[in-house]
């Protein structure tokens, strides 16, 4: 335990502006909690900057003290990456300010803004960033991964809205980062995760959304997996790209919106969100309805930020959590004959098994363009996870999850999936998603920024030597 009267943390709180805290103060436990409440670490000290110039400080005494550093945006890491025993945690929920010019169609953000409070802000305009599908994640290690949800097929990657970021070098530099500032710096950032610095600040493009948009949601019993799923691979290939389509094997929640009779009921859901007006997304429900009954269905216009905080109920705070994912080669038969074995064999009712659906926008982009490690072809992400209050169905649906993607791997040439959608970290699979050019290019870059690894609590790209 880091005690409050040791000089050393005394004289790091004279030099910031924000809040430092240690083991015992009151605000140290909820600082160091995240998402997944399989994490319990205790860093030595917390540090709550006010900007770069604390960030840069506090990088600089965990240099001199010999302490890991951890950096904490949105805390929704599963393995936890956010917090480091013993180490220094880089705390950025107080670098949360958002300022929004609708006529420029940008915005910048703190690098510990939630998607909750960026949508909330750029909605007062009918605007967005493309973000994730759970509005408590963070904007930082959400974006710097790449980053997919709803909007993926519309607008491409969160990484793709990306226009500049205000950057803490590791040696403690503060840099603005841009097409035109630092350009290697700036590709390796979209997507390359947190392994170049501190992000205080992102500057996005805005794309015009909402504030009302459109839900279909088709819900199938466990018995007519095959069918579904087969249908929900055509809906893939012949829905127009802008769509927003995610596909998920999951439980039906006890919603207003489920009859009753199916609440809880296991099955697989096809959603499909519109963003072009009500007739656009209705040839979208005819489509989605022309083929195998569903359970249940529900169609609905439905406000942008209510879409983004829906499936929130699905991943609450302080769960216990476990994941892995990959990118089959295909939706083939083979793949989906594998989901429908596994998927009725989950113990917990929250374990869940959403598929992303890569496309549209996304594969404007070209596959050098950003350091994103998927291809950017029209593809699929299976994401299969643990989600269990109790630690029983919870080990047991890690198990699950486990085998469930060794049945997908020799489907997949990249089964590492996606960055950040790794509770483990093993370099081997860090190395696969981002295949071997994209890894010894992030790993120059790395050299140049951070040549002593200090920020290796992520999916760590190891310095070229
Ligand atoms: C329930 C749930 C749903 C999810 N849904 C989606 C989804 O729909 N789409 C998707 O793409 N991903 C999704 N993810 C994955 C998500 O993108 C990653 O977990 C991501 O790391 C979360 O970012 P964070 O800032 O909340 O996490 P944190 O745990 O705070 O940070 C993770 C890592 O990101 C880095 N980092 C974060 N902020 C900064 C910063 N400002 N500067 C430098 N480094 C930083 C650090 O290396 C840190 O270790 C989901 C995760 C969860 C748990």
């Amino acid at each position: 335990m880091t005690s409050t009267a040791d000089p050393a943390v005394a004289s790091l709180r004279t030099q910031l502006s924000g809040a430092v805290l240690t083991d015992g103060e009151p605000g140290y436990d909820v600082a160091r909690s995240v998402w997944n409440g399989e994490i319990d670490r205790r860093p030595a000290v917390v540090v709550r900057p006010a900007g770069p110039a604390d960030v840069a400080a506090a990088l600089a005494y965990a240099r001199e003290a010999g302490l890991d550093v951890s950096v904490r945006g949105g805390g929704h890491n599963y393995g936890g990456a956010a917090v480091v025993d013993g180490g220094l945690c880089l705390d950025l929920s107080s670098l949360a300010a958002i300022s929004v010019d609708p006529d420029g169609r940008t915005a910048r953000c703190g690098g510990g803004t939630t998607w909750a409070q960026l949508d909330a802000a750029t909605q007062e305009y009918a605007l967005a960033v493309p973000g994730g599908t759970i509005s408590h994640t963070g904007v930082g290690g959400l974006t710097l991964g790449g980053g997919f949800g709803w909007l993926t097929g519309k607008h491409g990657l969160s990484c793709d809205s990306l226009l500049s970021a205000e950057l803490v070098t590791a040696d403690g530099e503060v840099l603005r980062v841009s097409a035109e500032e630092h350009p290697d710096l700036f590709w390796a950032l979209r997507g390359g995760g947190g392994n170049f610095g501190v992000v205080t600040e992102f500057e996005f493009r805005l794309h015009p959304v909402g504030p009302i948009v459109h839900l279909g949601l088709f819900f199938y019993g466990l018995d007519d997996g095959v069918a579904a799923l087969r249908h929900a691979r055509e809906l893939l290939r012949t829905l127009p790209g802008e769509l927003g389509v995610l596909v998920a094997g999951l439980n039906a929640p006890p919603a207003p919106f489920v009859p009753e009779p199916y609440h809880f009921r296991p099955g697989y859901a096809v959603l499909i969100a519109g963003f072009d007006g009500e007739d656009h997304h209705a040839e979208a429900v005819e489509a989605a309805r022309s083929g195998p009954a569903p359970l249940f269905d529900f169609v609905s216009p439905i406000p942008y930020v209510e879409l983004q905080r829906m499936l929130d109920g699905a991943a609450p705070w302080g769960i216990l959590a476990y994941e892995k994912a990959a990118y089959p080669d295909g939706f083939t038969d083979e793949v989906i004959e594998v989901i429908a074995d596994f998927l009725p064999r989950k113990t917990s009712p929250l374990s869940i098994m959403p598929i992303f659906a890569m496309r549209g926008a996304f594969t404007d982009v070209a596959d050098d363009a950003t350091a994103f490690g998927g291809p950017r072809r029209e593809s699929i992400l299976i994401n299969i996870d643990s989600l269990a209050a109790e630690p029983g169905p919870y080990a047991t649906d890690r198990a699950w999850v486990r085998e469930f993607w060794e049945a997908l791997v020799p489907h997949s040439s990249n089964s590492a999936g996606y960055v950040n959608f790794m509770a483990e970290y093993e370099a081997d699979r860090v190395r696969t998603s981002y295949g071997p050019a994209k890894y010894e290019r992030l790993a120059r870059i790395k050299a140049a920024y951070d040549p002593r690894n200090v920020f290796h609590h992520n999916a760590n790209i190891t310095p070229a030597p």
